[in-house]
């Protein structure tokens, strides 16, 4: 949530500002704006609304460049999308951008009110901005220090000194940023790709470190003052990986992309044809000592639990309990030194996430996160990382990274399955070979788009409709369905097949659509007896399955026959369907999948 940049070095930072919040849109679009340093003084341009609009507003201005400033695109928190809420937030001596949540913004606010400060947003920001101001007298690093000793909550924050006229500092506390390491400029950002288009080198910044960027390079200092040696990283994705590349949207393109990040993240984990997860420290010996697994996550993270506990259960014989991971860290788990917790997000930064890990890591348990962005919290606080190999995902409706996540539980179980004995070293390494196949399959399922148009078209004007499916194919419909909500905005819900006439199957009427998914063949039997329920109630039934299934028009509509593999693995192919209904409904009705209404990624506050 909320995206903070920040510039130093030859360029006009302006275009550099808004090029780089334009790849960290994902994390909020409320506003935008940036300020920056020019001949001694502050000069900040804000709006409501997406970047485009700030855009547009400094076209007309053309006496706006600098070659220092900051800049921010917002998911709100506090106060509503408007200007004066608008981020950056100060006054002529200073400007501050910030992501993240002021825990304690009303006692520092009162307490500022009374020396005289008056305030014009309703944000938690601007006690931060007003505060700084209160201390700052010359030193911008006392300042600074005196502000983060006082300040409750999360926060990564770039601030700039009309006094310091090249120099950007920042400072972070459960929220991402990172420094860019250009050739004589030098950045700081929410996440990498802000600025790949010019470094992919990167400094990682620990929890109240304050940092400097000025013509003169990098420097960190600790909470104490004390100067903080850093190590440059370099990040292995491209800039094309952050571009749309000729798509229409990210959304579309990332779905495309999904038969190489599955190959990019499954091939170096395979050796001799076996799941071979050793890099993190997971061996068969440490996977047989587990008792339990908890798999802890959040939304589409949280889908590709449910999925990894349906294949590890059925593979290796574990129990298995998925947690929304904000429900998690408030139920008290009951976890023991001898179970696995893993902790599943895109972004390694969700906030509900990290705390669960802490949690876990608190009662002894074994923890092991499965995240995409290097570095991330997750990624360094967990026992054990494995990285999906997704590459940026931008769309901030998830279609790639849950590919890769399922693709590491189907690793994760069959290496599991076969350390606990439930299957022979034969079926594993056969199992991994299927796996192997899928990323063709899902290549080849990508060029029947039209299909999902078409049904794109018939769902379009829909008010609400039914994901349903058994086993594997439930899972599964939670995620088609949340996918279809986040960018349609159509009222969608999942329902166990067999559920649904417990309740639920009173909300079917004429027309209604209802999406079944039957790809698990010993459960197909039963999943048509409920579709038949369904539509024998004029539901308007799309029904996908194995292509070699014959369905008969008495209970579907439409079929989409997805090429059969073994059914265990069946679900990576059928999700690409569902999000391309998804993609193509959220066009048909206008929407710009990309930037779904009140949504952002990388949801970084609790
Ligand atoms: N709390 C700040 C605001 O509402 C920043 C929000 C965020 O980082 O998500 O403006």
């Amino acid at each position: 949530m909320c995206g903070i940049v920040g510039y130093v070095g030859k360029k006009d930072c302006t275009n550099v500002l808004i090029d780089a919040l334009s790849k960290l849109e994902y994390r909020g679009y409320d506003s935008a704006g940036i300020a920056i340093l020019d001949n001694d003084s502050i000069k900040v341009k804000k709006t409501k609304g997406e970047l485009k609009i700030l855009e547009e507003k400094l076209r007309s201005d053309s006496t706006f460049h600098g070659h220092c400033g900051i800049g921010h695109t917002r998911w709100a928190t506090h106060g509503e999308p408007s200007d004066i809420n608008s981020h950056p937030h100060g006054n002529a001596r200073l400007s501050i951008v910030h992501n993240g949540i002021i825990e304690n913004y009303k006692e520092l606010k009162s307490f500022l009110e009374k020396k005289g400060y008056v305030f014009e947003s309703q944000t938690d920001t601007e006690t931060v901005a007003k505060l700084l101001d209160f201390y700052y007298s010359g030193d911008p690093m006392e300042a600074i220090t005196r502000v983060v000793k006082e300040i409750e909550g999360s926060y990564a924050l770039g601030i700039i000194f009309k006094d310091f006229p090249d120099t950007v500092f920042a400072v972070r506390k459960d929220s991402p940023m990172i420094v860019g390491v250009g050739d004589d400029e030098y950045f700081i950002a929410s996440d990498v790709p802000a600025f790949l288009k010019y470094t992919n080198r990167y400094i990682l910044i620990e929890e109240n470190e304050i940092v400097r960027i000025n013509s003169s390079g990098v420097s960190v200092t600790d909470i104490h003052g004390i100067d903080v040696n850093k190590q440059v990283s370099v990040a292995d994705w491209d800039m094309e990986s952050a571009e749309k590349g000729g798509f229409e949207h990210f959304m579309l393109k990332e779905i495309n992309e999904q038969p190489t990040a599955i190959k990019t993240t499954i091939t170096p984990r395979i050796s001799n044809g076996m799941p071979d997860l050793s890099e993190c420290g997971i061996t068969p010996e440490r996977l047989a000592a587990y008792n339990n697994i908890f798999i802890v996550a959040c939304g589409t993270a949280m889908h590709a639990g449910m999925l990894g506990k349906y294949i590890i259960e059925k593979l290796a014989r574990v129990s298995v309990t998925v947690d929304v991971a904000s429900e998690f860290r408030y139920r008290d788990p009951i976890i023991s030194d001898n179970d696995l917790v893993i902790l599943v997000s895109q972004s390694g930064e969700t906030a509900d996430t990290k705390e669960a890990l802490r949690i876990a890591k608190e009662m002894g348990a074994d923890t092991l996160g499965i995240v995409n962005v290097k570095g991330s919290f997750i990624a360094r606080e967990a026992d054990m990382v494995l990285y999906t190999h997704a590459g940026p995902e931008i769309a901030v409706a998830s279609t790639k990274a849950y590919m890769v996540q399922i693709a590491m539980f189907y690793l994760f179980a069959f290496e599991l399955a076969y350390a606990k004995g439930t299957i022979s070293k034969e079926e594993c390494v056969r199992l991994t070979s299927v796996l192997e196949q899928v990323p063709e399959k899902v290549g080849a399922l990508l060029e029947t788009q039209s299909s999902c148009q078409y049904i794109a078209h018939q769902l379009m004007n829909a008010d609400s409709l039914l994901y349903i499916g058994r086993g594997l194919d439930y899972a599964l419909s939670m995620e088609g369905s949340l996918k279809l909500k986040e960018v349609s905005y159509i009222h969608s819900e999942s329902y166990a097949a067999g559920e649904l006439k417990h309740g639920t199957i009173s909300l079917v009427t004429d027309e209604m659509p209802v999406i079944a998914v039957a790809t698990q063949r010993k459960l197909y039997e039963k999943t048509l007896n409920n579709v038949l329920e369904v539509k024998t109630r004029g539901a308007k039934v799309i029904f996908i399955t194995h292509e070699n299934i014959n369905v008969s028009e008495e209970a579907a509509d439409y079929v989409i026959g997805i090429p059969s593999i073994d059914d265990i693995l069946m679900p990576m192919l059928a999700i690409v369907p569902l999000q391309l209904i998804a993609y193509y409904t959220s066009v048909a009705k206008g929407i710009n999948p990309d930037k779904p209404r009140n949504l952002a990624k990388s949801v970084t506050v609790e």
